[in-house]
C-alpha cells in the first residue's frame, strides 16, 4: 500500500541486539530533530508486558498495547523507531526500513561486553548469522525500501548516518 505523503517521514531501525540500533538513533536525533522512540523504552514507560521470558530473562512484550501506545506520534511523522524485531509494526508507519550488520566475531564482543551468556548469546549470534531481522524486514516491507547497512566500525556509523541524511534530504525534495 502506498503511503500518502507525511510532512516528514518515519524511519525504522532494527536489527539484532548489539548491533547498533541505539547508537546510531542517537546520533540520527542529534543529526535530524527527528524524535527517536525505542520501543523497549515506551514498553517499560507504559507497562505494555505480557509475562516473563525465562529462557531468556526478559518480559515479553505485548506487542498490541505498544502499538497502541505509539500510533499516535507514528501519525505525526518524524520518528526513528529502535527495536530488534520488525515485523509487527502496520507496514504504513515507515517510509524506509535500515536493518544494520554486524559481523559474528564483533557482535560477539559486543554482546558479551553488554554481559550476555549462555543461550542467550548463542541465539542473538545466531540471529546475525541466518539474517533473521534482514528477512524478517524484507518480508514485511516492500523490498525496495529496505536497506541493510554495515555496523562494525565507527567509520561505518559515520557513513550510514550520512546515507540516511542523504535520503532524507532526497526524500524532502522529491
Ligand atoms: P543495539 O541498540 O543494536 O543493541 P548499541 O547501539 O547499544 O546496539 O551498541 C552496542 C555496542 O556496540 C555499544 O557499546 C556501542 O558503542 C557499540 N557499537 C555500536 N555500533 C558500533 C559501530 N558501528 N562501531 C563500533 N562500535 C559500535
Amino acid at each position: 500500500m502506498a503511503n500518502e505523503k507525511r510532512a516528514m517521514p518515519n524511519i525504522l531501525v532494527t536489527g539484532t541486539p548489539g548491533v547498533g540500533k541505539s547508537t546510531l538513533c542517537q546520533q540520527l536525533q542529534e543529526r535530524t530533530g527527528f524524535e527517536w522512540l525505542d520501543v523497549g523504552n515506551i514498553a517499560k514507560e507504559f507497562e505494555c508486558f505480557d509475562g516473563f521470558d525465562e529462557v531468556y530473562g526478559c518480559p515479553i512484550l505485548d506487542e498490541e498495547r505498544v502499538l497502541d501506545e505509539m500510533e499516535d506520534k507514528m501519525a505525526e511523522g518524524g520518528k526513528i523507531v529502535d527495536y530488534h524485531s520488525c515485523d509487527f509494526f502496520p507496514e504504513r508507519w515507515f517510509d524506509i526500513v535500515f536493518v544494520l550488520r554486524t559481523d559474528n566475531t564483533v557482535l560477539y564482543d559486543r554482546l558479551v561486553q553488554r554481559g550476555y551468556s549462555g543461550k542467550k548469546l548463542e541465539d542473538n549470534i545466531q540471529c546475525e548469522i541466518f539474517q533473521t531481522i534482514l528477512d524478517e524486514a524484507l518480508g514485511s516491507y516492500k523490498e525496495d525500501i529496505v536497506h541493510a547497512l554495515p555496523s562494525n566500525s565507527a567509520d561505518d556509523m559515520e557513513n550510514n548516518v550520512e546515507k540516511i541524511l542523504q535520503w532524507l534530504e532526497h526524500w524532502r525534495n522529491s
